[in-house]
């Protein structure tokens, strides 16, 4: 066994097998995957195997059809030839109009991954599936390049190729231990001996978190029992002298597809369990959980009634095992939070289909640091603290219950909620507040009229919008009050924070005390990885001179990294994470000047305290700290609060703002307001995938500074032109918004993408920002969105519609 090498993948089956042979494409040979059983001897060998190309986003779907191409060349290649029934295609089932509407804007999203999904009829369905009767049917989505794969075969033969490249594969080779050095190297320790190596990657399945413990990290990662039999041949099959598309039913929760002149039907029934909650038995290998039929009686019902032909065909085998599910649905592909050289691709629920794509997308990540696709959808510190494995267990559940229900927009599930609160949170449900929930924190979405106001679920706009309308309007009016709660926010101190910070950031960075600036991080490619609001705060009785550091709700593991990736050996800088401490209250329009005079002492007069200003203060008793920055447009100021002294600064302000006409609003009203302005949102509009010139964020770059994270690249991009140019669009439709994914067409031609859609209710538009060929971006070009099938007009129009000169927020 070799004693040194570059990476050590843990884990011989999908995973680990696909990360190994796409690190010898991208060039690395010096690898090694160790597996304490047989290649594929976890989950891998016994999965139904289906491969399919449906995806809720963009890099979902890229992802997949790499494994579809990867798997097809793999399959081809007469070195080591395996089976792919590639291009059976597959119908997802639906039985409702907004089922239906829903994946019209998913086939919308895939057209622009050049990808070709169809909505079909009832009878195009049974027409296709000759077994499917059509009986509480509405219709489906057609997935042309559905299939399955042996699964074995397939991680043989990335084994094989893997292995030509140079990699080294040791079976039978348990890893006992891990060993991180000063230098960020690691030991990895097995029964067979140690391995030095750069990085490591654990890619363990259902053990995921027995080598975690190892590197003392915990991931959200829980398994459930899931189960699929085979039948015996059905006549019906014999005779249709073709192979049958596979299904997937969110009607009543199964899959299907053909095996040998039968079907293997796998099931998610209402009654599921959670699987190895209290430790795994060592000898748990190659093999199965005891099988269980009764408890899929429920959903057996549903495929009966679907397929007849069913009743008649008897049972094969059953196969019930072990499946990763994490708290969305999603794996966790990409850097192990807090440390350094260290990976994992785990939570895999479709490993087969989705392993060729995830492994590729992981080596990209861990050879050059970025992956072709923005890949936060998988990034592991999307979930910060609360992610345990008990809340994990509980979304499991509920997403093995709803397996084949997507969620539609505006839709949070009730399973471990509420998960992060604040001392707000009861007296805002008290007041009617419907809550959305961002990395786990319960944020006011709008606040309802009545206590039974359950908008519906659709792709339209909902029976919320003339509430967000009135929100909208009175903090344009008089002054609205919004709880953000979760906002990440890191405290910088020491001397040389200036000096660090600036290294980072591709603009200016204030540097006076007492101001604000917006800035952007570039990763070394030159594209946007963060965005931060930075104020500059004075020595005081609070604290030393410090800078705090604000960003996005769900950024505080990524940006962490981030920063203290890039500091220096002897650097006088500490980082310190206020996030779980601090909420922010929003004060914003024209009255929110009288409002916090009303119970704040001072001047806060705009010569005083004038746009870009932050100043620590009072709110009746509650110490805060000020900033004047808006996300509305309106005049506002984010007023930072300790949890513990929230409520008594809330009950102070509110009574400051009863004179004023003061009512709450909710992030919905935030998010139709934030796209008045021309306002992004990180990882919706803010992607890895594009750099600042091509985001319109030329204002916050200054080319002319000596250096910069991410400066060189940035240079060469912009020597080579746009690839794409965001823009705002206006749509010729009063029913839907533009959702994040959709098509921007013109013919029939994709020549866009949208990011964020929503109703504008200062300017009474339809407003979408979309990524569209550069050439399309100039104001007044008239396109078509594909929004849910249907082709709305759309122009670019100027960004930030509501006050383009942006009067009122500096007012
Ligand atoms: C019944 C069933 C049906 C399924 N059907 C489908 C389907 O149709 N389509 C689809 O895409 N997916 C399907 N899946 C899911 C899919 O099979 C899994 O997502 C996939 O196999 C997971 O692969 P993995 O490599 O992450 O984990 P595993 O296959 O479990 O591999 C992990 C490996 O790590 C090794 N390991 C663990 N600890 C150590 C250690 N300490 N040292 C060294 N090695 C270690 C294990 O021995 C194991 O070989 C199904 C799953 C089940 C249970």
């Amino acid at each position: 066994m070799k004693s040194r090498t570059k990476v050590v993948v843990i884990g011989g089956g999908i995973a680990g097998c696909s990360t190994l042979f796409h690190l010898t494409r991208e060039g690395w040979n010096d690898v090694v995957l160790v597996e304490r059983n047989e290649l594929t001897s976890g989950t891998t060998w016994h999965s139904a195997a289906q491969v399919t190309n449906f995806g809720m986003n963009q890099t979902m779907v890229g992802l997949k059809t790499h494994s579809i191409r990867l798997y097809k060349e793999l399959a081809e290649n007469p070195e080591y030839p395996i089976n792919y029934h590639h291009g059976d295609g597959g119908i997802r089932l639906a039985n409702t109009e907004a089922q239906l509407q829903g994946y019209r804007h998913f086939a919308s999203m895939a057209r622009g991954m050049d990808v070709h999904f169809e909505v079909i009829d009832a009878d195009e369905c049974a027409r296709r599936h000759p077994l499917v009767s059509t009986g509480n049917l509405l219709g489906g989505l057609w997935d042309p390049l559905d299939g399955d794969i042996d699964p074995a075969q397939l991680c043989q033969a990335l084994a094989y190729h893997a292995r030509k490249a140079g990699a080294q594969i040791y079976r039978n080779t348990p890893v006992t231990d891990l060993t991180q050095h000063a230098d960020d190297t690691w030991t990895v320790h097995t029964e067979q001996g140690d391995i030095d190596c750069d990085i490591v990657v654990n890619a363990c399945g259902y053990r995921v978190n027995e080598v975690a413990a190892m590197m003392d990290v915990h991931h959200p990662v829980a398994s459930m029992e899931h189960q699929y039999f085979l039948t015996e041949d059905i006549p019906e099959i014999v005779s249709a002298g073709h192979r049958m598309p596979l299904i997937r039913c969110p009607i009543s929760d199964y899959y299907c597809r053909q095996e040998k002149n039968g079907l293997l039907l796998g099931f998610y029934e209402q009654g599921c369990k959670t699987w190895g909650m209290d430790g795994i038995d060592p000898n748990f290998v190659n093999a199965l959980c005891p099988d269980d039929l009764d408890r899929i009686m429920d959903v057996l019902q549903g495929a009966f009634e679907r397929m007849p032909a069913l009743m008649e065909a008897g049972i094969r085998s059953v196969i019930n095992g072990p499946i990763t599910y994490t708290i969305d649905g999603a794996p966790l592909v990409g850097p192990i939070p807090g440390k350094r050289n260290a990976f994992c691709i785990i939570g895999l629920r479709a490993g087969l289909g989705e392993g060729g794509g995830h492994g590729w997308l992981l080596a990209q990540q861990i050879v050059h640091g970025e992956a072709c696709y923005d890949t936060w959808c998988l990034d592991p510190r999307r979930f910060t603290g609360h992610a345990n494995v008990e809340l994990t267990s509980l979304k499991a559940i509920e997403d093995y219950q709803n397996e084949f229900r997507f969620h539609f927009p505006h839709e949070h599930r009730p399973a471990g909620r509420p998960a992060k609160t604040t001392p707000l949170t009861p007296v805002l449900e008290a007041e009617g507040a419907e809550f959305t929930v961002v990395n786990g924190w319960e944020r006011v979405d709008y606040i309802k009229p009545h206590k039974d106001f359950h908008p519906s679920l659709s792709f339209n706009f909902d029976e919320a919008f003339d509430v967000i309308q009135k929100e909208v309007l009175n903090v344009r009016d008089n002054v609205g009050l919004c709880e953000v709660n979760g906002f990440n926010r890191f405290e910088i101190t020491g001397a040389d924070r200036h000096a660090f910070l600036d290294r980072l950031v591709c603009g200016t960075l204030p540097r006076r005390e007492g101001r604000v600036g917006l800035t952007y991080l570039l990763n070394h490619h030159g594209r946007i990885k963060c965005e931060a609001t930075v104020a500059n705060l004075p020595k005081t009785d609070r604290g030393p001179e410090r800078i705090w550091y604000g960003s996005a709700a769900a950024s505080e593991f990524h940006d962490m990294d981030w920063l203290s990736q890039h500091l220096r050996e002897g650097e006088d800088v500490q980082i310190k994470s206020l996030t779980n401490e601090q909420t922010i209250l929003v004060l914003a329009g024209p009255n929110a000047r009288k409002v916090l005079s009303a119970c704040a002492r001072g001047d806060w007069s705009k010569e005083a305290f004038p746009w870009l200003s932050v100043r620590e203060c009072f709110v009746g008793f509650t110490p805060a700290t000020v900033m004047s920055v808006s996300f509305s447009g309106e005049l506002a100021y984010e007023i930072h609060m300790p949890n513990a002294s929230l409520y008594a600064a809330y009950l102070a302000l509110r009574k400051a703002g009863d004179p004023f006409g003061l009512s709450l609003f909710g992030a919905r009203a935030v998010e139709s307001m934030r796209m008045e302005k021309g306002f992004f949102h990180w990882k919706a509009d803010l992607l890895t995938e594009f750099d600042p010139f091509e985001t319109g964020l030329d204002r916050f770059v200054k080319l002319s500074k000596d250096d910069f994270v991410g400066k060189p690249a940035l240079q060469d991009l912009v020597s080579r032109g746009a690839t794409r140019k965001m823009v705002t669009l206006s749509l010729e439709t009063n029913s839907a918004p533009a959702h994040g994914g959709a098509s921007v067409m013109a013919a029939d031609e994709v020549v866009g993408t949208v990011t964020s859609g929503d109703w504008g209710h200062r300017v009474g538009l339809n407003l979408a920002y979309a990524f569209v060929d550069p050439e399309r971006s100039v104001e007044g070009t008239m396109m078509e969105v594909d929004l849910c099938g249907e082709r709305i007009a759309a122009t670019v129009i100027r960004p930030s519609p509501y006050d383009p000169d942006h009067v009122r927020m500096r007012s």
